[in-house]
């Protein structure tokens, strides 16, 4: 039998990239699901692959957003929620602005015609003790947030370089003790709690340094060969090492800078969308040759049906970088 690995979906809209980066015209939500979310259903399509999509509650609150998780669900993908404002900051947020941002989105993916959501991304990887403890009370089974990587204090002083003043933060991407993270899955302990399951976004083991699609685009820029012989070596070193990877998709991979009006300055999208959809094609198939590939709702309770001992401290997590 083959080990267990997981794909997930950030379903990031167009204007949540332009927001970030500081760009104004986001104010108008921009889509560009009506052009991803189809081609994306027909790549998992090809490789009966059942995953899960972290959707942005202000996306499904509007039209093409509860079309897109309304087909996404009837094409059997689990769906998950990914905050209501998509802004990476949710540390500066108070409880009762945290706790509107998952309720909001809940409340809009089940009027979409999914089921209400069990587990939760934070956008740009941000999650807090208090986020983690209201994810407990309102009965998730998991968080999917972290990311164990060295590339996040980069990235951030990339980000922080290249947006308007007023987006900058020194907190995105998270801190760098995040870097010493668990790459597998653990149970957090929320006060008396051990029941919610974080499954990380998987890097490359021991390198600790990205395998994300985006990431692998990136590559496939500069390379093709390049990004294919990097993501061999990731899934020989996590057979090895035993791990069972959670691996992250976005709407970008599939997409060209045509597509995505505005998104010049972001990594890989010079690369035409044919392209990028056979590189992440290519991807999957080689995922799947040596895995059983399901959604992260699965990947979470197969984890916890085999075991999980390793615990953290939800205390323990900086709650701003
Ligand atoms: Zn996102």
């Amino acid at each position: 039998m083959k080990p267990t690995a997981s794909v997930s979906l950030d379903l990031d809209n167009l204007w949540a990239y332009l927001k970030t980066h500081g760009d104004q015209d986001w104010v108008d939500y921009p889509s560009f699901l009506p052009t991803a979310v189809p081609r994306l259903l027909e790549v998992f399509g090809e490789h009966r692959l059942t995953t899960t999509v972290f959707a942005v509650g202000a996306d499904v609150e509007r039209e093409d957003g509860a079309k897109a998780v309304a087909a996404i669900s009837a094409a059997g993908h689990e769906v998950a929620n990914h905050s209501w404002g998509h802004e990476p900051w949710l540390h500066r947020y108070s409880r009762a602005r945290l706790e509107s941002e998952l309720v909001r989105t809940e409340e809009a993916i089940v009027a979409a015609g999914a089921p209400k959501p069990i587990g939760f991304r934070g956008p740009g990887y941000s999650v807090t003790p208090e986020l983690l403890a209201l994810l407990v009370e309102r009965g998730y089974s998991y968080d999917a947030s972290t990311w164990p990587t060295w590339i996040g204090p980069i990235a951030r002083a990339y980000h922080n370089r290249s947006v308007a003043e007023g987006a900058a933060s020194d907190e995105l991407f998270g801190g760098v003790s995040r870097v010493l993270a668990p790459v597998g899955a653990y149970r957090w302990r929320v006060g008396a709690s051990a029941s919610l399951v974080e499954l990380p976004v998987t890097t490359m083991p021991l390198l600790r340094t990205p395998i994300h699609a985006s990431y692998l685009q990136q590559l496939n820029q500069a390379s093709p060969k390049l990004a294919r012989a990097y993501f061999r070596t990731a899934l020989r070193l996590c057979l090895l090492r035993g791990v069972g990877p959670s691996l992250l998709l976005h709407p970008t991979d599939v997409l060209d800078a045509t597509e995505a009006p505005g998104m010049e300055f972001f990594p890989g999208m010079a690369v035409p969308s044919a392209r990028k959809t056979d590189l992440l094609g290519w991807v999957l198939g080689e995922l799947r040759r040596h895995f059983e590939l399901v959604g992260t709702a699965e990947h979470v309770a197969r984890a916890r049906a085999a075991g999980l001992n390793r615990e953290r401290d939800a205390r323990r997590l900086e709650s701003r970088g």
